[in-house]
């Protein structure tokens, strides 16, 4: 399948996506506001107004050629679980919050998470600075949209007004499809580290020149590229080689230069160090059994992000009044893609459900998932809110220590097709352009 759909932060689509999910919202009784980075925000009050609210979410932003669910699923999972609630709302010790994040991916502006960032209160002045490819800066970016961009600090929410992030989003990878199941509990959201490699040889004829004369950049980024996935392997941490260009690039020359990337990510950072620093140590001993010249520039470094043990053991409770195969013992695993959850940890405790998604394929027009794993999702993350008391969650807390008998809401029993019809009539226009390439972040930033 050909093009797919491509929603940017502050574009057009930004303000359609806003509109219709505010729809949405305000059908299912929630008062509506955008915050002042433009992300949606939809609240239904708890049983009494103003309490620290639960926050359910995820992003309506895509990645150029995008699926339908990564993002705009976890937004409409949990409306259809607020909607589920609502008749219970004047038993609940805090307010709910529908948020749907704006750039989680990062598409326009070369850095993602600028949404989430501005509302952990973690803004970076030096952001306002980057541009997207037609060189208009993120300042501009936001008068143009209808913000202004010296009230980003009102976006900021206090730790004591928020009670949770909980994100439900496609796996994006197959672990919960090997393994048979439709759910699964987050531990943690990878750590990554960006670089960039520079090999430099010498060019020289190809014709004259011999083998024990040569000093070929690319044979030896070659065995730089094996070495990566090697110690990737063996370590059990994700290396990936995603870009690569030699120079002079001639077919009769040998490459006197080759620049390439690393992407390195593992679900704690400890073993994420410890791989790095063998396959830097292997790397500079290939170069050097070349005669070869290695510089390594870092541009991305994020560190790992644990899920609150406590939202864990919810989800992994909730998981388990499902139907899913195995649900009695969830499968627990981390993300392999940044998430929202990254930046909100700077604010309040996150969790994550994952739900299986087809052949683990994301950021690509075939990304699918079925309507019954939507459902068996939908269910968990009821059971959860609602059952919070009995499975000592904390965010059932109302504040004076004690915890309120809210008591397990009846699973429903009807399928939520709506979630998936709903995401199916999304607009989405085909992809004009091909993925940008990353360049240089801002620090701490770091998307899928
Ligand atoms: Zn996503």
């Amino acid at each position: 399948m050909e093009g797919g759909i491509l929603r940017t932060y502050l574009s057009e689509e930004h303000h359609r996506q806003n509109d219709l999910a505010a729809s949405w919202m305000q059908e299912a009784g929630l008062s509506t506001r955008i915050d002042a980075a433009g992300t949606l925000i939809g609240r239904m009050e708890g049983r009494e107004p103003g309490l620290p609210a639960l926050l359910l979410g995820s992003h309506l932003d895509s990645v150029p050629g995008a699926g339908r669910y990564d993002g705009p699923l976890g937004v409409i999972m949990a409306l259809e679980v607020i909607h589920r609630l609502a008749p219970h709302r004047d038993q609940l010790p805090f307010a709910v919050e529908v948020v749907a994040f704006a750039d989680e991916e990062g598409s326009r502006f070369g850095s993602g998470l600028f949404t989430s960032y501005a509302m952990a209160g973690a803004w970076q002045q030096d952001w306002w600075e980057h541009t997207d490819d037609q060189g208009l800066t993120l300042r501009e970016a936001f008068e143009s949209f209808g913000l202004d961009p010296t009230r980003i600090g009102e976006a900021a929410r206090a730790p004591e007004e928020i009670r949770g992030y909980l994100e439900a989003h496609i796996e994006q990878s197959t672990q919960l499809e090997e393994a048979g199941r439709a759910l699964g509990v987050v531990t943690s959201i990878v750590g990554e580290r960006c670089f960039t490699l520079t090999v430099t040889g010498e060019a020289r004829h190809a014709g004259g020149t011999a083998y024990h004369h040569r000093r070929d950049a690319l044979v030896g980024a070659a065995e730089m590229i094996a070495a990566v996935e090697e110690i990737g392997r063996r370590r059990e941490v994700v290396a990936t080689v995603g870009q690569i260009e030699a120079a002079p690039g001639a077919v009769n020359v040998i490459p006197r230069e080759v620049v390439f990337s690393i992407d390195l990510r593992a679900p704690a950072d400890a073993p994420r160090e410890a791989a790095w620093e063998e396959m830097s140590a292997r790397l500079h001993e290939l170069a050097e059994a070349r005669g070869l010249r290695l510089t390594v520039e870092e541009f991305l470094r994020a560190p790992a992000v644990e899920c609150s043990a406590p939202l864990q053991k919810v989800i992994a409770a909730a998981i388990s009044t499902t139907d899913d195969a195995g649900a009695e013992d969830p499968l627990h695993t981390y993300s392999r893609a940044g998430h929202d959850g990254v930046a909100m940890s700077e604010v309040t405790e996150i969790g994550m459900l994952f739900i299986r998604c087809t052949g683990g394929i994301s950021h690509h027009p075939d990304e699918h998932v079925t309507a019954p794993d939507v459902a068996l999702g939908i269910q968990a993350f009821e059971a959860g809110l609602g059952a919070g008391p009995q499975l000592k969650m904390g965010l059932a807390d109302n504040g004076s220590g004690q915890r309120v008998q809210l008591g397990r809401l009846r699973p429903s029993p009807r399928p939520p097709d709506r979630s998936t019809s709903r995401t199916s009539r999304r607009g989405g226009r085909s992809c004009p352009r091909s993925a940008r390439s990353r360049t240089a972040p801002p620090s701490g930033s770091g998307s899928t």
